[in-house]
C-alpha cells in the first residue's frame, strides 16, 4: 500500500498524520474508538506531516483547510481515554 492511499482526502491525510505522530490512537480493545492523546508536540508535528503528505499528493491545500481538518479529527476523538473502556471500568 502506498502512502498516497492515505491522502486521497484532506480528512484521511489529517487522520493519518495524527496517528503517525502519536497525537491520536485507536483503543487497544475498541478499534473503532479514536483517542486524543493530548500531546501538543505530536499535534503540531501532525499538522506539518499532513501538509507534507498533501503536498506529495500534488494537491495544493490552504493552510486553514489543513488546520481545520486536523482540528476536526481531534474534536471527533475521545479525550484522553476510551469512553467505552471508562464505562466498563466504572460500572
Ligand atoms: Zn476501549
Amino acid at each position: 500500500m502506498s502512502i498516497n492511499d492515505y491522502v486521497d482526502t484532506l480528512e484521511s491525510a489529517a487522520r493519518h498524520a495524527l496517528a503517525k505522530t502519536g497525537a491520536i490512537e485507536a483503543c487497544s480493545r475498541h478499534s473503532d474508538v479514536i483517542i486524543r492523546v493530548g500531546d501538543p508536540d505530536a499535534e503540531r508535528h501532525a499538522y506539518a506531516l499532513a501538509t507534507t503528505l498533501l503536498k506529495s499528493d500534488g494537491t495544493m491545500w490552504m493552510r486553514e483547510d489543513v488546520m481545520s481538518a486536523i482540528k476536526d479529527e481531534l474534536d471527533m476523538a475521545a479525550d484522553g481515554e476510551c469512553p467505552q473502556c471508562a464505562y466498563l471500568r466504572d460500572s
